[in-house]
């Protein structure tokens, strides 16, 4: 089966670090990605942009926007490089399409994953303050009007501000200018100096009703309160959610926590309660937990005839540069190569 990893991360950011290290036990680099990726037939991921500008500062009110991917492009700019990777069109790539590795100064060789798209993270702090705001949209602009940018990426909860807070306005609408979904964090939160008042699915509900043309996803279900977020996507024709992030383990706890009645039950409910398979779309949050042990985990939760929607097409439908843009773009080559094109129309 073919998978679109919808929800990653490929950012610097020392918590992500050490729970890579220590909890799921993932190799959090180019390399490690374009292994598990191949041992789990993922095609194309979204990565979720976020930077911290110091160790530990996660969730980080200095960080400029938008906040890009930078793992392991911080020498050149973060974004830059990762859009390189990804339109270059070198067919001896394998189908994970990483280009050969860049050298930095001091000699380390670094790695740009082409089948990573971006979905651009928003620091709204620094929107709160006029002598910057003008210069932060123009950024966020130029980030958006590039092809490998496939939609915008807010962290409610991380940042004190409800996803309603006009601070998000021109925000919203540059994503209907530019026809981009908006990602939003929803649940607990990776971090305790988060909020979890801002972060709970029920806020999304009133922006769903004010930006009808916008398509909204709550990222991780909106977990622990699954219900709530199914009540706000079974509600809104706009609102959608993904399901990574459920589990931040590695591939041993998810084989027995996949046992667990209680815990499957919790959010096996919403998705029974939503009833709309089209809505729901696979994503890891890799480096939180191993790929593979993850599509196994949620493979028990959704009926074996909406794999492929859960897989693969919602994500397709609701991000639509993943199959509109221009026929550089490393997805339309790489799936044309597996003769899957014709899934995108
Ligand atoms: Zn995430």
């Amino acid at each position: 089966m073919k998978i679109i990893d919808a929800h990653i991360h490929f950012s610097k950011i020392e918590s992500f670090r050490e729970t890579a290290g220590k909890i799921s036990l993932v190799d959090y680099s180019g390399k490690g990605l374009e292994k598990e990726f191949g041992e789990a037939g993922i095609v194309a991921a979204i990565g979720m942009g976020l930077t911290e500008q110091e160790a530990w500062a996660f969730p980080d009110q200095a960080s400029p926007n938008p906040m890009g991917l930078d793992l392991e492009l911080d020498f050149e700019g973060g974004l830059e490089g990762a859009a390189e990777g990804m339109v270059e069109d070198k067919p001896e790539n394998g189908l994970n399409g990483f280009k050969d590795g860049k050298t930095c100064p001091d000699g380390t060789v670094h790695r740009t994953p082409a089948m990573v798209a971006c979905c651009i993270g928003i620091n709204p702090v620094r929107l709160d303050r006029e002598n910057i705001v003008g210069k932060e949209l123009d950024n966020i602009e130029m980030k958006l009007a590039r092809p490998e940018v496939v939609g915008i990426k807010l962290y409610a909860g991380y940042y004190p501000y409800y996803v309603f807070d006009k601070v998000y306005e021109p925000v919203y609408r540059l994503a209907l200018k530019y026809n981009l979904p908006v990602v939003i964090h929803g649940g607990a939160t990776y971090s305790d100096r988060a909020y979890l008042k801002y972060s709970h699915p029920l806020a999304v509900d009133e922006l769903a009703v004010k930006y009808r043309d916008i398509n909204f996803v709550i990222a991780h279900l909106g977990d622990p309160w699954v219900m709530d977020t199914a009540a706000v996507v079974s509600k809104n024709p706009n609102v959608y959610a993904d399901l990574s992030g459920l589990i931040v383990a590695d591939g041993i706890k998810i084989a027995s926590l996949r046992k667990e009645r209680l815990f499957m039950d919790h959010i096996m409910r919403a998705l029974v309660y939503a009833e709309k398979y089209n809505k729901f779309l696979f994503g890891s949050d890799w480096p939180l937990a191993p790929v593979k042990p993850y599509i196994e985990f949620v493979k028990d939760l959704v009926p074996e005839e909406f794999y492929e929607d859960v897989f693969w097409k919602n994500a397709v439908s609701i991000f639509p540069r993943l199959k509109n843009s221009s026929g550089r773009v490393k997805f339309r080559i790489e799936l044309r190569k597996l003769g899957t094109l014709s899934l995108l129309h």
